[in-house]
């Protein structure tokens, strides 16, 4: 099998040499065959429709009209002269013009006869024109007359490439030899059965049409095709993952439900569970009772109540004579989590110790020694767990919160403490949408939680426009008179930061003639101040010694003030939807009703507009990053940049949901009847390490 030559490096294609090779390279990053066969076109003119010239406008791009000449002549001397012709159909006039090629095009023309044009059109002097438009003689009844696409590619160039004659049309002419030269080398990698179930074209097929469509209908046929495996290899790689983990991996048994889960449960829980929060550690429960590694993913919102859930696996764990650790992204959440296990058991019933960065080497030294010898059953703690001088005796449920801050090289290095590997469990409360999931976990097994502790007063969300000003210090003023502390966030964002510190500075300024002292006290907290002004700050708002908590975004992780009822955020839409519902996260949490308030300038864009309402509008988290994701692309939801795995070529997760969910649904039943792949039909499955950019791979062939 030939894949080599997709890697050959693109300066030996024909027509490409050392200079332009450069050019391609840094301008387009193709340095070889297979990054120009990937080099898909944005779009495509659609030359199977004819306009007619009343139609046409300079807004249009490129469009084709049948037309008769009337007229011609060459006009102008040396460098200004041109060829100008006059055309007509029956709803009008149009003019021509050519600079170059004129000999050439002078001699096409024969006025009374009708002609094909083919360009962008334009006005001049209130009249319809064309410059430079493609001509070709009209032969009646003949669409299919032209030699030429009826869908011609256009590709993303650059004014550098331009100048090496590479603008569309030149790689067009690249891609049509490279084509021509490799098409027998582009192999099928999907087996057959699937291509046939989903009706998929051949990938060669594909990659040609996908260039050089002969009309929409293939068109699409090749871009269905290629997405499809695009998703599908990116479903097999995390599903041969989690099925080569069953095979390779035991996992530890649970298999009893002892006294520290009975005890915690009949006494020390001090509220009945969710039906979600059941139906949770119902699942984590059968997980842990199949001998198999669970690699379980809990989504939920925040409050939802992921971390009771979390505790009692753990206490599961610890009846079945294992120990357990909880690991965070950050100090603060490391020690917030550490202050709500801590209320909810005491020492007397199980220890629980907490190990960070700032942990002193004297406590941590009698840590790691009641870690070694087994007494100690609950580590709470940052990366500091993960520390080659971190040795359980026995660890054997390990819960990750917030997972997308860790690499799957972390989650690998908790595996590694213990002989079988912990139970893992990763905890998010940046719910994300289904398919998004799918792709980013999709290796392991999801829950959720999708329904909040009774009682719960849903967050009352308004919308206030910056004319409304009055009106919400007014509300303030209201709430904090009924005893409650308020949080108002300022945007802080690294491009117009400077700008931003000002807003900050006259907010404050504001915030402290509106609500002056002795009656009022505020606490302001932005990244400028050290650590420990930060600490203080929070410490005094923390405490109820202050009302009011002025803050860049730094709270949006971290902080729980059950009194604080009231978040108001200022210009909310210069905001991203899963940050603007993190912040509202901050509040909810106490007995009374809480409230956010969302302040914007009188402008809104339409995506902003969108953000703001759906906040208003909802709730819930899952609806809210849906929305994100039509909004902004995946891309760019929050937590996913690193992840390489979304950088899909041609596939989109947010419109392209019902094509994932059949790859994905596809790849499970392969996996289900043929787990080994042993079967003759799967075998195009295990010929190569696949990619999802390019199912047998031409990038990394291993
Ligand atoms: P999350 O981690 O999902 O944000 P937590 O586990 O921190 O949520 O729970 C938020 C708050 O709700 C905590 O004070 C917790 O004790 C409480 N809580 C959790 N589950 C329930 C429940 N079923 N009923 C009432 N309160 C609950
Ligand atoms: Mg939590």
């Amino acid at each position: 099998m030939n894949q080599q030559i997709f890697q050959t490096p693109i300066e030996y294609l024909r027509g490409v040499g050392t200079a332009r090779a450069e050019v391609l390279r840094k301008e387009l990053g193709i340095s070889n065959f297979a990054d120009l066969l990937r080099h898909f076109p944005y779009k495509y003119i659609d030359r199977t429709r004819f306009y007619k010239i009343s139609e046409t406008n300079a807004d249009l791009p490129h469009v084709q009209i049948i037309v008769r000449l009337k007229s011609k002549e060459i006009v102008g001397e040396k460098h200004t002269k041109r060829l100008i012709a006059q055309v007509y159909d029956d709803t009008g006039l149009m003019e021509l013009a050519w600079f170059q090629g004129i000999k050439w095009v002078e001699k096409l023309l024969i006025p009374g006869k009708a002609y094909i044009i083919f360009g962008k059109p334009g006005s001049f002097n209130g009249k319809a024109q064309m410059a430079h438009p493609e001509i070709e003689p009209y032969v009646a009844g003949g669409a299919k007359q032209s030699g030429n696409l009826k869908l011609q590619p256009v590709y993303n160039s650059t004014e550098k490439l331009k100048s090496f004659q590479l603008d569309s049309k030149g790689l067009q002419k690249l891609v049509a030899i490279l084509l021509e030269q490799t098409s027998r080398d582009i192999l099928e990698t999907i087996p057959h059965h699937v291509l046939q179930k989903f009706k998929l074209v051949d990938r060669r097929v594909a990659y040609h049409n996908i260039h050089f469509p002969a009309d929409s209908g293939t068109l699409q046929a090749a871009t269905n095709r290629l997405k499809f495996e695009e998703l599908f290899f990116i479903q097999f790689k995390m599903l041969k993952n989690k099925v080569q983990r069953a095979f390779k991996f035991k996992g530890n048994v649970f298999d009893i439900v002892g006294d520290y889960f009975n005890n915690f449960y009949n006494h020390k829980l001090p509220f009945d569970l969710t039906n979600a929060q059941k139906r949770v550690l119902k699942e984590i429960r059968l997980d842990t009772q199949r001998g198999i590694q669970m690699n379980r993913l809990l989504q939920g919102d925040v409050g939802s109540g992921k971390t009771v859930v979390a505790l009692m696996s753990m206490l599961l764990a610890i009846d079945n004579g294992f120990q357990t650790c909880i690991m965070a992204p950050t100090e603060i959440l490391a020690n917030q989590h550490y202050q709500s296990i801590e209320s909810l058991i005491d020492d007397e019933f199980l220890e629980v110790a907490l190990l960070t960065g700032s942990t002193p080497a004297k406590r941590r030294r009698v840590i790691h020694e009641k870690l070694e010898n087994g007494e100690l059953k609950i580590l709470i703690g940052t990366h500091a767990l993960i520390e080659d001088k971190v040795q359980f005796k026995n660890l054997g449920f390990v819960v990750i919160d917030e997972q997308h801050r860790f690499g799957v090289e972390q989650r690998a290095k908790l595996w590694r403490k213990n002989v079988i590997p912990p139970h893992v469990l990763v905890m998010t409360a940046t719910p994300i949408p289904r398919t998004l999931a799918m792709t980013l976990y999709g290796d392991l097994d999801v829950s959720v939680i999708d329904e909040l502790p009774k009682g719960r007063k849903p967050i009352e969300t308004l919308h206030f426009y910056e004319s409304s000003r009055l009106r919400m210090f007014g509300f303030m003023k209201q709430e904090i008179a009924k005893g409650r502390q308020i949080y108002v966030v300022y945007p802080l964002i690294k491009e117009s930061e400077k700008l931003d510190l000002k807003n900050l500075t006259d907010g404050i300024e504001v915030m402290s003639r509106e609500f002056p002292l002795p009656q009022f006290r505020i606490s302001i907290v932005h990244g400028k101040l050290s650590a420990a002004d930060k600490d203080a700050e929070m410490q005094r708002f923390v405490k109820g010694e202050t009302q009011i908590m002025v803050a860049t975004t730094v709270i949006e992780v971290g902080v729980n003030v059950p009194n604080a009822s009231v978040m108001i955020i200022e210009n909310a839409e210069r905001f991203g939807l899963s940050q603007l519902h993190q912040l509202r996260g901050r509040v909810g949490r106490g007995a009374e009703q809480s409230f956010c308030i969302l302040m914007s300038t009188q402008k809104l864009s339409h995506d902003g507009k969108i953000r703001l309402d759906t906040m208003v509008k909802t709730n819930n988290g899952f609806e809210i990053s849906e929305i994100d994701l039509q909004l902004r692309g995946p891309g760019n939801i929050e937590g996913t940049q690193q992840s390489g795995v979304l950088d899909l070529k041609l596939a989109n997760l947010a419109t392209d949901q019902q094509l994932l969910l059949a790859a994905r649904k596809c790849v499970e039943e392969i996996f289900e009847q043929d787990p080994q792949l042993q079967l003759p039909e799967n075998q195009l499955l295990n010929q190569a390490s696949h990619t999802h950019n390019g199912g047998l791979s031409w990038d990394k062939i291993s």
